[in-house]
C-alpha cells in the first residue's frame, strides 16, 4: 500500500529555514546521520542482550558511501530499523516537530551560529545538503514489512513498500547542486576522522590500499603487494572508555599521539571518571607549555557519548584549564544552548569544579609522593600553576602548598619553606619577610651581588604571568611583600632601621646633589645621597618596584590602565660613603666634578644595561679622554 501525506507543521517550508541557519556547518548532517546510526545499532545490541531479539546480529558495521555517478551519500546500518508506522511517528511528527521547536525558538537569536555549532538538528539537518532524502528500512521486529519514505525537501513525503530483505536503514541523500563538495571523497572521510573517530560502533568507509608481505623474491628478500582492505574510520573504545587499572602508560601516550600527531610527549595525565551527580569521562594532559599558550588552547575536544561535538570548550571548561589538551566526554553538558546559558547550567559549573579539583589532587599527589620528578617538571608546569592560582580562588586554595619558587641555587622551595629560610636574614622594620627577586639575572647581575654581599637570597621570577604572580603572592600572603633586586638600594630594599653613618655633612650632601642634579641629562630621574656601606657603588639607579610592576603587567595583559603612559622614572642614589664621590666633591673646578659625576652616573646606567645611542658614544669617549 502507497500512501502519501504532508507533514503537518506550521511552517510552509521548513528547509529554506534549515538551510539558512545552518549555513556554516553543513558538514554536520553526516554526523547526526551516522549517530542515528550508531543509536540504532546499540539498540539492536541492547535487545539481543535483553533476550528481546533472537535474530543473527551479524555483522553490525555502520557503512558510508558516495555515488558520485547517481550524487548521493548512504548511510547504511545494521539496527533496529522502523516499520512504516515509526518511520511516520518518528521521523514525520517527532523529528519534525523537533526540528520546527529549534528554528521557532532560536530564529531571532543573534547568535544562533554559535548554537548550531553545538547542536544538530538530528535527522533534518539531511536536508541542509540534498533535494531529496530516501529513508529504506526494515524493522527487526518479527515479520516487519520493509518500507520506503521519500521526501523532496517540501514538506510533502510519500511512503511505500519495499523489497529490502535485510535488517536495518539506509538513508540515502540526493545531493543538492550547490552541495556537490560532499561528493568528494576527502570530504566525507574529513568529516567522518572529525566526528566519528570514537564513536562506539565501526564505520567504514570505502576501502583502502594496504601493503602485506607476499612471500620472497629469488635473492630472499621480502616482497610486498597491495590489497585492499575496509577503511575503518573508529576506534571503537577510546582509552577514556576504559578503566584506568586496564592502561599502560603507552596507551596514554599513544592515545595522546592519535590526537595531536605532531605535538612532544605530554609530561602527565589525568584520567576522569564520575558517574555522579553528573556524568563525565576523559583524559586530560598536561603539556610541555610553549611561551606562546593561546596556539595552545583550544586542543580540549568535547565529545558527548564519543560523538565529537567541539573543540572550543571555553564555556565549559574554566580557562586556566584550557592549556591542558585531551578529551572530555559527557552526556550531560547541554549541547543545545545557548552560551550564556551554559555558564551558569549548573551541571557545566559542578564540571568545572570537578576538573579542577582533579587537578590539583593530581599535582598535589606528584608533588607529595615524587618531590624530585614534580622540581624537575616545574618549569613546565608553573606557568599553569599560577595561572591556575590567579585565575581560580578554588585552585588558589590547594596550590599555595604545592606552587615552587626557585632560587638562584636551582634549589626549590614552597611558599611555606620560603618564608622560612629567609625570615632570620629577611624580615624588616616593619616585621615583612621580603623576597628578593629577579627577573633577568644577567642584566641584574650587579644588584644580585650587592644582595649577596647581604646574604640575602635571590629568586628568578621570568615567566610570562610572573608579574600577576607577585602582586597575587603579596596579595594572599600578609606578611610578605616582594621587591626586585634593582627596586631600591639594597639597605631599603630590606629596610631593618639599621642608619649607617654619613661621611658626609649636610652642606656637602646638597653641593653633591646639585653636582648630579647639573650632570644627569634625564630631568624625571631623581637624585638622593644616600649613606651606605663603603663598598657598595657610588652610584645606583634603581626602577621604583610599584611603578615598574603595573608596567610589566600591563604588558602581559591586565593591571590597571593608568600607568599607561607614566614615563620610567628612576631614582639615583649616590652614596656618600664612597671614596670616589669624596673624590667628586673634592674636585677642584666645577667643570672636572661634572665631568666625574657624569662618568660614574653612567657607570650606573651601564650596569643596569640602559646606556645607549649617543651617551653609550659620549661615555666611551670620556673614558678615552680620562685615561
Ligand atoms: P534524535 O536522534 O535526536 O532522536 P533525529 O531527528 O535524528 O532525532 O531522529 C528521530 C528519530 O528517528 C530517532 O529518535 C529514531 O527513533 C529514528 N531514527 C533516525 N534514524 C534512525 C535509524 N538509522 N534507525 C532507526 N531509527 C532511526
Amino acid at each position: 500500500m502507497q500512501e502519501k501525506g504532508t507533514i503537518s507543521i506550521h511552517t510552509e517550508n521548513i528547509f529554506p529555514i534549515i538551510k539558512k541557519f545552518l549555513y556554516s556547518d553543513h558538514e554536520i548532517f553526516l554526523r547526526e546521520l551516522v549517530s542515528n546510526a550508531v543509536d540504532a545499532t546499540q539498540k539492536i545490541k541492547q535487545l539481543a542482550a535483553l533476550g528481546e531479539y533472537s535474530g543473527e546480529l551479524g555483522d553490525l558495521t555502520v557503512e558510508v558511501s558516495v555515488d558520485k555517478k547517481k550524487k548521493t551519500i548512504k548511510v547504511s546500518d545494521k539496527g533496529i530499523g522502523m516499520t512504516a508506522e515509526e518511520i511516520k511517528k518518528y521521523i514525520n511528527q517527532i523529528a519534525f516537530s523537533g526540528a520546527t521547536e529549534f528554528i521557532e525558538k532560536y530564529k531571532d537569536k543573534a547568535d544562533n551560529q554559535q548554537i548550531i555549532g553545538h547542536f544538530g538538528l538530528g535527522f533534518y539537518s539531511a536536508f541542509m545538503v540534498a533535494k531529496k532524502v530516501e529513508i529504506v528500512t526494515l524493522s527487526h521486529q518479527e515479520g516487519a514489512e520493509a518500507a520506503k519514505w521519500i521526501c523532496t525537501g517540501e514538506t510533502d513525503f510519500e511512503i511505500k513498500p519495499d523489497k529490502k530483505k535485510t535488517r536495518g536503514t539506509d538513508i540515502i541523500l540526493h545531493i543538492a547542486d550547490d552541495s556537490e563538495e560532499f561528493l568528494e571523497d576527502a570530504r566525507i572521510e574529513g568529516i567522518l576522522n572529525k566526528y566519528s573517530k570514537f564513536l562506539p560502533i565501526q564505520i567504514k568507509f570505502g576501502q583502502k590500499d594496504k601493503s602485506e608481505e607476499d612471500g620472497k623474491d629469488k635473492d630472499g628478500n621480502v616482497k610486498y603487494k597491495s590489497v585492499k582492505v575496509d577503511n575503518i574510520i573508529n576506534d571503537t573504545e577510546p582509552i577514556w572508555t576504559k578503566s584506568p587499572n586496564d592502561l599502560k602508560d603507552e596507551d596514554y601516550l599513544a592515545f595522546y599521539k592519535t590526537l595531536y600527531p605532531f605535538s612532544e610527549d605530554p609530561l602527565f595525565w589525568i584520567h576522569l571518571n564520575v558517574d555522579y551527580p553528573f556524568n563525565l569521562t576523559g583524559v586530560l594532559y598536561f603539556p610541555k607549555l610553549k611561551k606562546d599558550f593561546d596556539l595552545q588552547k583550544n586542543k580540549i575536544q568535547l565529545y558527548s557519548r564519543q560523538v565529537f561535538i567541539t573543540d572550543e570548550v571555553k564555556d565549559i571548561v574554566p580557562e586556566f584549564l584550557q592549556l591542558l589538551h585531551g578529551v572530555i566526554d559527557s552526556p550531560d553538558i547541554p549541547l543545545n544552548v545557548s552560551r550564556s546559558y551554559l555558564q551558569s547550567d549548573s551541571n557545566v559549573k559542578k564540571i568545572n569544579g570537578y576538573i579542577t579539583k582533579k587537578v590539583a589532587d593530581k599535582l598535589a599527589d606528584l608533588f607529595k609522593n615524587d618531590r624530585e620528578g614534580y622540581e624537575k617538571k616545574w618549569e613546565d608546569i608553573g606557568v599553569f600553576v599560577k595561572y591556575g592560582m590567579i585565575s581560580e580562588e578554588k585552585f588558589d586554595e590547594k596550590a599555595k602548598d604545592f606552587v615552587l619558587l626557585k632560587n638562584l641555587d636551582e634549589k626549590h622551595f614552597t611558599i611555606a619553606e620560603y618564608k622560612k629560610q629567609i625570615e632570620a636574614n629577611q624580615t624588616n622594620k616593619d616585621k615583612n619577610a621580603v623576597v628578593l627577586y629577579t627577573t633577568d639575572k644577567d642584566k641584574q647581575h650587579g644588584y644580585i651581588e650587592t644582595a649577596k654581599k647581604r646574604s640575602y637570597d635571590v629568586i628568578e621570577l621570568n615567566g610570562p604571568i610572573d608579574s600577576h604572580f607577585i602582586s597575587h603572592l603579596e596579595q594572599k600572603n600578609e606578611k610578605m611583600v616582594l621587591q626586585r633586586v634593582d627596586a631600591d638600594v639594597i639597605d631599603k630594599l630590606i629596610d631593618k632601621d639599621e642608619k649607617k653613618e654619613s661621611m658626609l655633612s649636610d652642606e656637602e650632601n646638597e653641593t653633591l646633589k646639585g653636582i648630579f642634579e647639573k650632570a644627569i641629562d634625564d630631568k624625571n630621574n631623581t637624585v638622593n645621597v644616600e649613606a651606605m656601606a663603603t663598598d657598595d657603588l657610588p652610584v645606583t639607579i634603581t626602577l621604583p618596584e610599584f611603578i615598574r610592576r603595573m608596567k610589566d603587567m600591563q604588558a602581559t595583559g591586565g593591571g590597571p590602565m593608568m600607568f599607561g603612559d607614566m614615563p620610567m622614572n628612576l631614582s639615583v642614589a649616590v652614596n656618600a660613603n664612597h671614596e670616589v664621590i669624596r673624590k667628586i666633591l673634592d674636585s677642584k673646578t666645577d667643570k672636572k666634578r661634572e665631568r666625574l659625576a657624569k662618568q660614574a652616573y653612567d657607570l650606573a646606567l651601564l650596569s643596569q644595561g640602559m646606556l645607549e645611542g649617543k651617551a653609550l658614544t659620549d661615555f666611551v669617549n670620556r673614558s678615552v679622554e680620562m685615561i
